[in-house]
């Protein structure tokens, strides 16, 4: 059967090779640290949630990510990305590490204005999250994630936020776990493992840079 048109194929690449990984869906975990719980007004004994994203959100690192419209408070959220190497459901914690392709640096761009007044009206959240441009990723390092490292976002040079991905609520794999129970998890899925606190406003112009330890870094512009 012949395709009546080609569409885009969304991709990160990967650290050391001229490979790219084919992104097939954007899962996303929300209010995954304690903190950023607490400063978004929540219970931290709450448990964590999912959410998605189009894969075609996806924005490689040095690009620019256009101010989103409908909103005027689009906020920045620092997060571990892993990618799926390996489909599964009902992955047992033990074996998740087995799933995993490698991770990556990403921004979950929120816009909070919107997400606020679709959450007082208990409506989905895809306009708040999954709109164009919502999902700058950097280079994906093969392998699992180590259990400790630093996570942090900097805008036009000042440090925002700055935790340890060692504060996740779920784990990696306690994530993989949970999400494999609810859908099969397929090679080409990106996982946004959720943001620690400090999250903020970014404006036209702002320069965003992120990192995690050991795994690498990720910088974008806003246009
Ligand atoms: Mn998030």
């Amino acid at each position: 059967m012949r395709l009546a048109f080609p569409l885009p194929s969304p991709a990160v690449p990967i650290q050391g090779s001229d490979d790219s990984f084919p992104v097939r869906r954007i899962w996303c975990v929300g209010r995954n640290y304690a903190e950023h719980a607490r400063e978004m007004g929540f219970s931290d004994r709450e448990f964590p949630f999912f959410f998605a994203k189009p894969a075609d959100a996806v924005v490689p690192s040095g690009g620019e990510v256009p101010y989103p419209p409908r909103t005027t408070d689009l906020h920045h959220e620092i997060e571990l990305v892993v990618a799926v190497g390996k489909g599964g459901t009902d992955i047992p914690v033990a074996r998740a590490a087995d799933f995993i392709f490698g991770c990556a640096v990403g921004v979950d761009l929120t816009r909070r204005d919107l997400q606020a007044l679709l959450r007082k009206e208990g409506r989905p959240w895809e306009m708040a999250k999954a709109f164009d441009h919502s999902a700058p990723v950097g280079p994906l390092r093969p392998g699992p994630p180590p259990e400790r490292a630093a996570i942090w976002l900097s805008v036009d040079g000042l440090e925002r936020q700055r935790s340890d991905i060692a504060h996740m609520i779920w784990s990696v794999p306690e994530i993989l776990a949970n999400l494999s129970g609810f859908v099969a998890l397929a090679p080409g899925d990106l996982i946004f493992t959720g943001t620690p606190e400090g999250v903020g406003p970014l404006q036209r112009g702002s320069a965003v840079r992120g990192g995690i330890e050991g795994i690498g870094e990720l910088a974008f512009t806003v246009g």
